[in-house]
């Protein structure tokens, strides 16, 4: 299992491979020592990185590839249109969502904080993490928008 996540000490975005019960930047060595309850039966109960419990599942898709997927198969269906061949047209554009399609179907999931963004990858048991929620999501940003609100006051 490794974490991505954003180090509080050093502020770097670090990618650790996690092996013991300690999460250590490896940037700037700042520990973190989650407590053995964010572990339940081998399953991630809360996150490691800091102490919120609301943790939730995506696919590990690459934003950034679909959108280029799905943007060379419009240019090039385009072209083919613009040719005149429409049936190739039409082709290039159903490669293109199949294509789409099983990419999302090969990546596998990532498990992630919605308090502090950290992402787990390679998590084994992950049954009781639910799929991304927008209200979840909306709370803790207005909740950091909040603190940082606060912490210019
Ligand atoms: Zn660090
Ligand atoms: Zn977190």
């Amino acid at each position: 299992m490794n974490i991505t996540y954003r180090c509080p000490q050093c502020d770097r975005s670090v990618r650790v491979e996690l092996s013991g019960g300690v999460v250590v930047c490896p940037a700037c060595r700042a520990q973190i020592e989650p407590p053995p309850s964010a572990w339940r039966d081998g399953e991630l109960e809360r996150c490691l990185v800091c102490p919120s419990g609301e943790l939730y599942v995506r696919k590990d898709f690459p934003q950034r590839w679909g959108l280029a997927i799905i943007v060379v198969g419009f240019l090039l269906s385009s072209v083919a249109w613009a040719y005149h061949r429409s049936l190739l047209s039409l082709g290039i554009l159903i490669a293109t969502a199949l294509l789409d399609a099983l990419l999302y179907w090969l990546v596998g999931d990532v498990v992630a904080c919605y308090r502090c963004h950290a992402e787990y990858r390679g998590v084994a048991g992950r049954g009781r993490i639910r799929p991304f929620d927008l209200a979840v999501h909306e709370r803790f940003r207005r909740q950091a928008a909040r603190q940082t609100l606060s912490a210019k006051q």
